[in-house]
């Protein structure tokens, strides 16, 4: 399975990390080796001193895709869950200003913690959805699916025109503004409207 990423999809998250406003969808791949086997906790890679939290919807595939046209790209998801796209940003803004790919930044082992997921007919609107993230039980990143500046069914038109898209890949969809370092011993817990659905401890 492949992990997609879509970055600057929130215009209040762009803007705080003094990024253009993108004209069509920017992403990413992690490698199946970023998922955090549940239970585990983050271990907090030695590489960086700024590892910050980007809490993000997720979006399974459930149908192989390619070209698919917006109009039926609904057809190929039917769950979601939450997930932390864990960025090195010390590395990635070294990254950025060399002009090199962002992979050690972003892509390394335990970077993608993902909750389990849910059907999509839990809820009255996915364009219209609530999330969120807290630290120690600290409200830190809020966001709301109809912010995107790329919803889903755009997003996964766009991707497949350049990547088969197969069952069980995943694509996190940019995370909204709030992001913060994470320490050591920290609590994250992330939400879908009002429901828990992923908790773990940064080692
Ligand atoms: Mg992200």
């Amino acid at each position: 399975m492949k992990i997609i990423c879509i970055g600057r999809n929130y215009i209040d998250h762009a803007k705080e990390l003094n990024n253009p406003i993108p004209k069509e969808p920017v992403f990413f791949l992690k490698p199946d080796t970023a998922l955090l086997p549940k239970k585990n906790p983050f271990v907090y890679p030695s590489f960086s001193k700024n590892v910050q939290h980007e809490v993000e919807i997720v979006i399974k595939i459930n149908r192989l895709g390619k070209h698919i046209e917006e109009k039926f790209a609904h057809k190929y998801y039917n769950e979601i869950g939450v997930g932390v796209d864990f960025t090195a940003r010390d590395i990635q803004q070294e990254c950025k200003e060399k002009g090199l790919p962002w992979e050690k930044a972003k892509a390394f082992d335990g970077s993608a913690p993902t909750s389990n997921f849910v059907s999509i007919k839990q809820f009255k609107d996915i364009n219209n959805l609530g999330f969120s993230l807290q630290v120690n039980g600290e409200i830190k990143q809020q966001g709301n699916t109809k912010d995107m500046l790329f919803n889903f069914n755009q997003i996964v038109a766009y991707i497949s025109k350049f990547f088969t898209l197969k069952i069980g890949d995943i694509i996190y969809t940019g995370t909204p503004a709030g992001v913060s370092p994470v320490q050591i011993n920290d609590r994250i817990e992330c939400f879908i409207e009002d429901k828990k659905l992923l908790s773990f401890n940064v080692k």
